[in-house]
C-alpha cells in the first residue's frame, strides 16, 4: 500500500471561503453535492451513483445525481445546471475528457471544488482531485491473464490475437492499453503473438463510447477480412460490454463449438452478464473494481474538502492532466476468472443467487 499524505486544500490553489458549507470543528456541515455520471447503460455507473448518494447522505449531505447518457453536450449542460443550483462540490465522471473545460471555469469562478471521478479530466486547471483505480494495473491484469493462459512465458505460440481498446475520449483508455502492451509487446516482437488484422495502433482499435455493438461489428469485419482458415486464440478487451460484443461476433462465426473453441477474452467491471458468462465458460476473465469503495473514497474526499480538513491523497501517484499534476487516490483492482469469482460473493458485490 502506498503512503497516504494529507495535503492542505490551499496547496491546490483552491480557496473554500465561497462554499456555503462553512466550517465547523467536528463532523460534517451539510451542503449539496452535485454528482455527474456518464451513462446508465453500464451497470457499474449505477452502483457508483447509488453508493455516492448513500455515502454522502450518511454524512448529512444533500445530493443531486445526474446521468449524461454518453452525450458530452448533455453532460456539460447538466453540470452547468448544477452550478446554477449552487452545489457546494462536484463529483464528475467525464464522458469526453476534454469537453468540460468551459463549464469547469464556471465552477472555479463559483469556487466549487471539483473531483474527477474514475476518469481524469484533461486540459484544465479547474479540477482539484482525482479518485480512480490503478488504471494501468487494469491493463496489466488483462495482459497477464492472456500470457499465462497461452503459456507464452514457456515459449508457446504462435497464437493469433486481436486488440480492442476503449473510447478515444476517455483518458483511462490509454492507461488500460499501455498497461496491457507493456506486457504483450515482447511477445508480439518474438512473434509468439500475431495480429492477423494488423491493427495494433491505439487509434485503430478504439471503441467509441465503449459500445458493445460497435465492437461486435469490428470483430465481424476482422473475421471476414483477415481470418479465412485462421483461428483467433485471444482477444484483449478492456471492458465487459465490449467483450460481450466480441463474443457475439465470434459465436455467430461458429466459435464455441468443438472444432472452434472460443478464444481467451478478457474484460473489466465484473458486470453480472459477464460474470455469468465466465462461470458458463464464455468470457474468460474480467477485472473487478469494487466501485463502492471508489464512491466511498470520493464521498470522504468531499467531506474533507468542505470541512476544510486536509485531504487524503496518495502521495506516490500523480496523474498529469496536461496542465497540472492532479492529486489522486488510486485503488487496486482484482483480476477475476472462473477460479476465483467467489470473491464477488464474499465481498457481497453479487449474491450467490444472482450468479446462478
Ligand atoms: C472505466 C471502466 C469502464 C469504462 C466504460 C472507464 O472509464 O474506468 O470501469 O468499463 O469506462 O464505462
Amino acid at each position: 500500500g502506498a503512503a497516504l499524505l494529507a495535503l492542505p486544500l490551499s496547496a491546490c490553489g483552491k480557496e473554500s471561503e465561497g462554499s456555503s458549507a462553512g466550517t465547523s470543528g467536528a463532523g460534517s456541515v451539510g451542503g449539496t453535492v452535485g454528482i455527474a455520471m456518464p451513462t446508465r447503460a453500464s451497470e457499474r455507473w449505477l452502483t457508483d451513483g447509488k453508493t455516492l448518494v448513500q455515502g454522502l447522505k450518511a454524512m448529512e449531505y444533500k445530493t443531486k445525481l445526474v446521468y449524461g447518457d454518453d452525450d458530452p453536450k448533455a453532460q456539460v449542460s447538466q453540470i452547468e445546471k448544477l452550478i446554477q443550483q449552487g452545489v457546494d462540490a462536484l463529483v464528475i465522471a467525464a464522458i469526453d475528457n476534454t469537453s468540460l473545460n468551459g463549464v469547469l471555469k464556471k465552477a472555479a469562478a463559483a469556487e466549487i471544488p471539483v473531483i474527477a471521478y474514475d476518469r481524469l479530466i484533461l486540459g484544465t486547471k479547474d479540477v482539484d482531485y482525482y479518485v480512480s483505480f490503478d488504471n494501468e494495473m487494469v491493463g496489466r491484469m488483462q495482459a497477464h491473464f492472456i500470457i499465462e493462459k497461452l503459456g507464452l512465458e514457456d515459449g508457446e505460440g504462435p497464437f493469433n490475437i486481436e486488440l480492442f481498446a476503449g473510447s478515444p475520449d476517455d483518458n483511462n483508455t490509454k492507461y488500460f492499453f499501455d498497461g496491457s502492451m507493456a506486457l504483450l509487446q515482447p511477445f508480439l516482437d518474438s512473434k509468439q503473438l500475431i495480429v492477423p488484422s494488423g491493427q495494433t495502433e491505439l487509434e485503430k482499435i478504439t471503441t467509441l463510447r465503449w459500445d458493445g455493438p460497435t465492437a461486435q461489428k469490428r470483430m465481424t469485419d476482422i473475421l471476414n477480412g483477415s481470418y479465412g482458415a485462421k483461428k483467433v486464440d485471444a482477444i484483449l478487451s478492456p471492458y465487459d460490454g465490449i467483450s460481450r460484443g466480441v463474443l457475439a461476433a465470434l459465436t455467430l462465426d461458429g466459435y464455441g463449438t468443438g472444432a472452434k473453441p472460443l478464444p481467451i477474452v478478457t474484460g473489466q467491471d465484473a458486470e453480472l452478464a459477464s460474470v455469468k458468462s465466465i462461470i458458463a465458460g464464455g468470457q474468460s476473465q474480467t477485472v473487478y473494481k469494487d466501485v463502492r469503495r471508489l464512491a466511498d473514497a470520493a464521498a470522504n474526499m468531499v467531506d474533507e474538502i468542505l470541512n476544510d480538513r486536509v485531504v487524503s491523497i496518495d502521495n506516490s501517484v500523480s496523474y498529469k492532466n496536461g496542465v497540472k499534476p492532479v492529486p489522486a487516490v488510486l485503488l487496486q483492482p482484482t483480476s477475476v476468472d472462473k477460479s476465483n469469482y467467489d470473491v464477488l460473493i464474499t465481498d457481497e458485490y453479487f449474491t450467490a443467487d444472482e450468479l446462478k
